[in-house]
């Protein structure tokens, strides 16, 4: 595990703030496992405060299907990798958020607090206080398309195609469950068509590469970029997007 943790604390570097996104099956094989990697990600902190997002989609808008399963946390990260659900017990702070919590391991983990309900994204979320402190982003095997910080670039510079996002948050209001509707993210596929504009550093940690960017920089690039054409971010595959490019045209009008 020694490797592991030497090869991490080279990728997170003397940064005081980490914002990981990693899929641990492009480390290769880890000795111990995912509980390794999370248990690496502990020693780290000692360092400095590791912030990683603990969304929980499966509560977005009313269920129509079946209920979940009987028994189930309703706070367990869903799709955010094993590792994200494994760390989460040993988190030194996560935000209220229902949907779109973040978490966080460290001195600074305070920074993850408070999360408004109707700002997921928004310019009072702990994305927007992570650019101010120019956190450290690392993805690691995972590419730009997995980075949520681009989602709040996004939402700061009003690109028109988020009003076609919105979803409803489950709250409680008087003490009666009830639901309010929140600015949603839409596809991230085409956030690899800013790295021609980065530089992002890169560091070998076991069989994977990671990308280490700055916030700010990644930040106030894709803002440019959305600045010039608002479709900088939008794949060119997808649904989503093309109704994206729709919203876009109608905006011009
Ligand atoms: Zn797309």
């Amino acid at each position: 595990m020694q490797a592991l943790v030497a090869a991490l604390d080279a990728a997170f570097g003397a940064a005081e703030l980490v914002v990981l996104h990693a899929a641990t099956s492009a480390l290769g094989p880890i000795e111990g496992g995912v509980d390794a990697f999370v248990s690496a990600l502990r020693e780290a902190r000692r360092e400095r405060t590791l912030v990683v997002p603990t969304f929980t989609m499966h509560h977005a808008d009313p269920p129509s299907g079946p209920e979940p399963p009987r028994g189930a946390d309703p706070r367990t990260p869903a799709g955010m990798g094993r590792w994200v659900e494994r760390l989460v017990p040993f988190l030194d702070a996560r935000s209220s958020h229902p949907t779109e919590s973040v978490g966080a391991l460290g001195p600074h983990a305070a920074i993850v607090m408070p999360h408004p309900v109707d700002e997921p994204m928004g310019p009072r979320s702990p994305w927007a206080r992570l650019v101010e402190r120019d956190a450290r982003i690392v993805l690691l095997g995972v590419g730009l398309e997995r980075c949520s910080l681009l989602h709040h670039a996004e939402r700061m510079a009003e690109v028109p195609y988020l009003d076609g996002s919105a979803y409803l948050v489950p709250v409680e209001m008087d003490g009666e469950p009830s639901w309010i509707e929140v600015v949603g993210n839409r596809c991230s596929e085409g956030f690899p068509r800013l790295l021609p504009r980065l530089a992002p550093e890169t560091v070998r940690v076991l069989g994977a590469e990671a990308l280490v960017l700055g916030a700010r920089t990644l930040f106030d690039v894709a803002r440019a970029a959305l600045r010039e054409d608002p479709r900088a971010l939008l794949c060119s595959s997808c649904l989503d997007c093309m109704v994206a490019r729709d919203d876009i045209a109608q905006a011009r009008r």
